[in-house]
């Protein structure tokens, strides 16, 4: 299966691929600067995709609106997700569990391996 990156720092999907790659995850990864990429590479990919990870703030469409956008296509709507954003506000938070109900998580940058490998490892087992 493949993963998503979508985050707008190309160091950040740096860093996440080297922490996967780093936890013997050798999966596809297919990348998005923003979510309106993301959710164009998810529609076009959507059987093969195990898990995506996605950023909040990006720009031409939000995290939050991505994976909303996700929760509305049939299609999309089964995908794991997982939030990796600076955004630590609870509303923020409450908000991504509100609008897609396959957020598994959502963690705080920096991120160490050991966040992601533990909760990736217990998503695509
Ligand atoms: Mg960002």
């Amino acid at each position: 299966m493949k993963i998503v990156i979508a985050d707008d720092s190309s160091v950040t999907r740096k860093i996440i691929i080297k922490m996967l790659r780093a936890s013997g995850i050798n999966n596809e990864i297919l990348k998005a600067d923003n979510g309106k990429t993301a959710m164009e590479l998810v529609e076009a990919n959507c059987k093969d995709i195990g898990l995506v990870l996605s950023d909040c703030n990006m720009p031409l469409m939000s995290g939050i609106e991505f994976i909303g956008a996700m929760a509305k296509n049939p299609q999309t709507a089964n995908i794991p997700i997982l939030i990796i954003s600076s955004d630590g506000a609870v509303e923020n938070i409450k908000q991504a569990y509100i609008v897609n109900s396959n957020v598994m998580g959502y963690l705080i940058k920096p991120v160490t391996p050991s966040q992601l490998k533990e909760k990736i490892g217990a998503l695509l087992d």
